[in-house]
């Protein structure tokens, strides 16, 4: 199936789709992005993805390239334009075309916006989620502001291959203390031996995930033990459950941790239901 891409005021076939060398996305990773979840063609939690990337634009001073408005219909085209029924739609605003130069360009230089949107293989997810995935630990050498969700990725693109390597799905970024902060593109928890559920807490040194929030949101709504807080790699090992959550793949049960297995080495009972359940506590949109 051809495949559309909006550029700045069109929808464009993919292999057409361009933007100019000189955008500061290309030339200083200057920009950001969001990724939010399609469901039966619809976007799911749309309203926390858009208020994160007003955010991370406001931190970053880029200027809104449309209304949020806009921005909403310029999705749905994109989401129709693809069909996707399940799967995810891509949104990045860079700093715009300028002269390379580092400084920011003239306040006139508008943000370039690119929108896209692809279906997921849905069955192949559920079986990874029923098997559970494995992964593997790396030291976290990001930058101090990864609240931002911004396209500069090459440490996260550096953990994932060395996952990749290792027979691993995500890899798990640890502190400087051997504390787990996040996955290279999910945020990670445990369960506790006693049954608390485990996450970092929100700062400058995570993403303030959705799909986090929204299972927050859950565990509270169930009366699940919640604390967040930093966990360390030992801790993790000899957690009863281990699991990630992101947009494009919800929940997703961890096995191992270097090899090591977690609890049974099987789908934990919390994380398999946080998944199933996820769709209930998500918004989803008209
Ligand atoms: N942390 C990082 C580093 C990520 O890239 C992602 C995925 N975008 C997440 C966490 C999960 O965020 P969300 O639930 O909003 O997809």
């Amino acid at each position: 199936m051809s495949r559309i891409a909006y550029v700045n005021g069109r929808y464009l076939p993919r292999n057409e789709a361009e933007v100019p060398v000189e955008d500061r996305g290309y030339q200083f990773a200057d920009g950001v992005y969001e990724v939010c979840e399609v469901r039966g063609g619809r976007p799911v939690d749309e309203r926390r993805h858009m208020a994160r990337l007003d955010r991370s634009l406001g931190e970053l001073r880029i200027a809104r390239p449309m209304s949020q408005a806009a921005l909403a219909v310029v999705l749905r085209e994109t989401i129709r334009r693809n069909r996707v029924r399940d799967g995810i739609v891509y949104v990045q605003v860079t700093r715009g075309v300028a002269r390379r130069d580092f400084p920011f360009p003239s306040a006139d230089t508008r943000p370039t916006l690119v929108v896209t949107a692809r279906s997921s293989p849905v069955e192949q997810l559920e079986d990874v989620a029923a098997q559970g995935i494995a992964v593997v630990t790396v030291p976290d050498i990001r930058w101090k502001r990864v609240d931002i969700k911004s396209v500069s990725l090459l440490p996260n693109v550096l953990a994932k291959q060395a996952a990749r390597e290792q027979g691993a799905r995500e890899a798990w970024l640890v502190d400087t203390q051997g504390r787990v902060t996040e996955g290279a593109s999910s945020n990670a928890w445990i369960v506790s031996r006693d049954g608390k559920l485990i996450t970092h807490p929100i700062g400058q040194d995570i993403l303030s995930g959705i799909t986090r929030s929204v299972v927050i949101d859950a565990v509270k709504a169930q009366g699940i033990p919640f604390e967040e807080r930093a966990f360390t790699v030992e801790e993790a090992y000899s957690a009863r459950e281990a699991f990630i959550t992101s947009a494009s793949q919800t929940v997703l049960p961890v096995v191992t941790i270097n090899g090591r297995p977690v609890g049974n080495g099987a789908p934990g009972l919390i994380a398999t239901g946080l998944r199933r359940d996820y769709h209930r506590y998500a918004e989803i949109s008209e």
